[in-house]
């Protein structure tokens, strides 16, 4: 039986709350991590099939997956480095280019499928030190302090001096402490699916913008050594009404309707893995802690998947947390000080404010119709192509490395 006391309990084992755990396992805290299915997680190893759910990692979260010590092992998987970038308007002529031969450097950045991310982290948690417990969260304790541990579905109890909520997008235990979210729906769903195309990807990311949503093609790789690979993972984000008629066409008429919105880049689909198609909401929330309590990736942010950041937020919030943890216990804090919580909220919310707003500008920017904004933002996409300062600048903000 688990024990009952723990300085930190995570909540969720996402990616998000698995590194969170992971990040702290060696710090000599008493670590939980709670989840309902973490036995599939840790089951399901080796796949054939991509998963159609995949994030473009920055280098800032790859560093952080070195750290943790799950890259090497990732690496020898199905990680697909991307070299350059290619995003254009599809309603104009305005294009912009990154290159990491430009930048220095190895990769832009890396595609990685979710399910092999979280069972790295799995595989490593099993022999870190941190107590893993299976169940679902369904209320917090409250001591006079705040927040002193949760309950769980089956009735029982943990105590914790803190409590980190990683429970994702749709987060209960941000409601169970009462935390109020800025959230609107996007008023668009993205279809993700995993796709062969007649020629090779090029290492490319690519992305299209179109009135109805932007549609992006994310290299992937069955193996390191495969470097002629024609398969993709596609998100295709498009207004409700326009993704229903997507989802409901045969696999055929999909295919076509795919390659001629990608204007036959990569040549013809020859192949259409199962689709899935995803409601786009952004949710913020109000704030990031309560004593005894932290929320950090989706619990606390959800943003639109047009410049894949994400999990890349998440993994920051996950580094500040954590830097902030470790030096409260260095100078003896207790876990709940709410002054800890404060700073990790100051670092983070501004950074994850920003990037929101920016997405949410970039998607009305490129939704508009309006014949001035159509000039407009081809003006501005042909300009960042020819500046290589601002280009650069936008490439290592897009890359994380603003940050480390
Ligand atoms: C179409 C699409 C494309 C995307 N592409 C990118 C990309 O390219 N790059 C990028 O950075 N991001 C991308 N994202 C975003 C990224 O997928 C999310 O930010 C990320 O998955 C969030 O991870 P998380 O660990 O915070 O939450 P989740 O992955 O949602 O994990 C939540 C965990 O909490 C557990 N849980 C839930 N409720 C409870 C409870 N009551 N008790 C206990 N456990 C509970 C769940 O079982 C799960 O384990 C994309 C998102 C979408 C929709």
């Amino acid at each position: 039986m688990a024990p009952r006391d723990y300085d930190i309990i995570v909540v969720g084992a996402g990616m998000v709350g698995s590194s969170m755990a992971l990040r702290l396992a060696a710090s000599g805290l008493r670590i939980a991590l709670v989840a309902p299915s973490l036995e599939r997680k840790l089951d399901t190893h080796q796949y054939e099939e991509f998963d159609p759910r995949v994030v473009a990692l920055t280098a800032a979260s790859r560093e952080l997956f070195e750290r943790l010590g799950i890259w090497p092992e990732l690496a020898r998987q199905r990680v697909c480095p991307y070299r350059k970038m290619h995003v254009w308007d599809g309603e104009g002529s305005g294009k912009i280019d990154f290159s990491a031969a430009e930048l220095g450097c190895e990769a832009l950045g890396h595609i990685v499928e979710n399910r092999l991310i979280v069972a790295e982290l799995m595989t490593a948690l099993k022999s870190s030190g941190v107590t893993m417990i299976t169940g679902e969260v369904a209320g917090l304790i409250y001591t006079e302090a705040g927040v002193g541990g949760v309950t769980l579905a089956d009735g029982d109890s943990f105590h914790s001096g803190l409590t980190i909520a990683a429970d994702g997008a749709q987060s209960a235990l941000r409601d169970f402490a009462g935390i109020g979210v800025r959230e609107w729906s996007y008023g668009q769903s993205a279809i993700v699916t995993t796709v062969r195309t007649a020629q090779h990807h090029q290492h490319t990311a690519w992305q299209r913008f179109m009135a109805t949503g932007p549609l992006a093609f994310l290299p992937l790789c069955e193996s390191p050594d495969d470097v002629d690979s024609r398969y993709s993972s596609i998100v295709w984000s498009a207004d409700q009404s326009f993704a229903a008629s997507l989802m409901a066409l045969n696999d055929t008429d999909f295919a076509e309707r795919l390659a001629q919105s990608f204007e036959h880049c990569l040549g013809a689909v020859e192949q259409v893995a199962k689709r899935h198609c995803i409601p786009l909401v952004q949710r913020h929330a109000r704030t990031y802690f309560q004593p005894g309590l932290a929320l950090v990736g989706d619990a606390a942010h959800s943003i639109h998947p047009l410049a894949g950041q994400g999990v890349n937020l998440g993994l920051l919030d996950v580094e500040a947390l954590a830097q902030e943890i470790l030096r409260a216990q260095n100078r003896g804090v207790a876990m709940a000080d709410v002054s800890i919580l404060r700073r990790y909220e100051r670092e983070r919310m501004g950074h994850n404010l920003t990037m929101m707003a920016a997405m949410e500008s970039f998607k009305r920017l490129f939704g508009a119709r309006d014949l001035r904004l159509l000039w407009l933002r081809n003006c501005a996409l042909r300009s960042a192509d020819s500046l290589p300062l601002l280009k650069n600048t936008l490439a290592r903000e897009a890359m994380g490395l603003s940050l480390s």
